[in-house]
């Protein structure tokens, strides 16, 4: 049997996450049933459970996989027959094609006590899901490991920018573009003050204590030029919200910005000189220069009534939202996938991809935003709000809003919370600075 083993030599595998081993010094190590692995919790009548499978007293052998190993060179070493690896990776196929088993991902085989041939072999292809091959039954099915969720929170100051200063703290690109998109219409992140205040209240995802990413937004504050903007989170006619501390809604029918971090590069202007025709012309769009390849988000709900490609547009994507509002996007490098004639789309989904064809002298999108078929200023234009608290809810948002103060006070933002508690009489935003001084 040692032989079997000399052909994947430099596998190092953990067993039962307390130690490495060669793989040539396993079989040793088989015959040692004494090890409790981490991931296994104990039931009362000392049952051991490992990705839903009840492994008392089986042999738990946990692997990375190394370069250019395939499904069969993994299992064969553990007593495998040939045509039973050949079975599973024709069956596994809409399950998951073991074609696909990468380097470095985690494996995991379990052994009966009494036998080296392995009975499950579970395949780890990212940090969330899991794959069991049961080789006895032939069973294949994949599995999400349990996630644990955790709420966080973070307060700062802006003395670059919301990225930057925001980035600092440890806090992720996705949970920036979140909070940037919450407050799109209320908060214009382009021109922020030095001394700005930001407070966020958020959930995150943990699988195996790892964190993987932000669910969403609980709760947030920002403070520009001293005054207070609250999002406070409301359900309201079966729909999750965030309000303002006078119950207005920040959502709207259009996200903001059709760019994460971009910078507007040049506005709607109707006498522009044209950087590529050389010559005066309106520019009846928004530029946002970005690096090439950046997601285009459609700003709203509606259908693909264009995408395609023209001389002067280069890729383009046109999209109706109603019957009052237009928008289109242009000199995309590519058209997302699947986008075309007739496609509904959502508020936020990628529908392109920056670039510069077309007439365009550097990758930007030229944004275009009709209303009731005339091309209008998109910067200018007051998107109509969604419908703010109803008086039949008012009692409940105060109480709610109240516990939200509360618990954005205990959040700490800055250094300079006295000063502006001096200088700002709203009673919000009193509560705010005066209990953000705390720890
Ligand atoms: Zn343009």
């Amino acid at each position: 049997m040692n032989k079997k083993w000399i052909g994947i030599a430099a596998l190092t595998i953990t067993l039962g996450g307390i130690a490495l081993f060669r793989l040539s010094e396993v079989d040793f190590f088989l015959k040692e049933p004494s090890f409790e692995p981490e991931e296994i919790s104990s039931a009362e009548n000392n049952e051991t459970f490992l990705y839903g499978i009840n492994v008392t007293g089986l042999n738990i052998i946990e692997g990375t996989v190394s370069k250019n190993q395939t499904l069969a060179s993994i299992l064969s070493p553990f007593n495998v027959p040939y045509q039973i690896i050949d079975q599973i990776a024709k069956k596994s196929k809409e399950v998951f094609d073991v074609r696909g088993i990468a380097t470095n991902k985690k494996f995991t085989i379990i052994t009966p006590a009494d036998s080296a041939q392995a009975q499950f072999f579970i395949y780890e292809p990212n940090s969330s899901e899991y794959v069991v091959f049961n080789l006895d039954s032939l069973d294949i099915y994949k599995a999400e490991k349990p996630a644990e969720f955790k709420t966080r929170e973070a307060g700062g100051v802006i003395n670059t920018s919301l990225y930057v200063d925001m980035s600092n703290l440890g806090i992720t690109p996705d949970l920036i573009d979140m909070f940037a998109d919450l407050y799109g219409w209320s908060v214009d992140f382009q021109r922020l003050q030095k001394g700005d205040k930001f407070k966020v209240v958020y959930e995150e995802k943990l699988i195996d204590g790892q964190t993987v990413g932000v669910t969403d937004i609980k709760l947030a504050y920002f403070e520009h030029m001293g005054m207070p903007y609250h999002a406070i989170p409301f359900e309201q006619n079966g729909e999750m919200n965030f309000f303002d501390q006078e119950g207005n809604s920040l959502k709207k029918a259009f996200l903001r910005d059709p760019l994460k971090y971009s910078r507007i590069s040049s506005r709607y202007n109707l006498r522009r000189f044209h950087p590529v025709q050389k010559r005066y012309k309106a520019h009846l769009g928004t530029d946002y220069a970005a690096p090439r390849g950046t997601e285009i988000r459609s700003v709203g709900d509606g259908t693909v009534v264009e995408a395609g490609y023209s001389g002067g547009n280069g890729n383009y994507v046109k999209i109706k939202h109603n019957g009052t509002y237009t928008t289109q996007y242009l000199h995309m490098s590519k058209i997302g996938s699947g986008i075309k004639k007739g496609t509904r789309v959502r508020q936020g989904q990628v529908i392109g991809y920056v670039g510069s064809t077309g007439l365009a002298t550097g990758p930007h999108l030229c944004f275009r935003f009709w209303k009731n078929g005339k091309q209008e200023d998109w910067l200018k234009e007051k998107i109509p709000p969604s419908e703010p608290i109803l008086a039949a809810n008012r009692m409940a948002f105060e109480s709610k809003k109240m516990e939200a103060l509360q618990l954005l006070a205990q959040i700490p933002a800055g250094t300079d919370e006295k000063e502006n508690l001096a200088s700002n009489s709203s009673p919000d935003f009193k509560n705010q600075a005066t209990a953000g001084s705390k720890p």
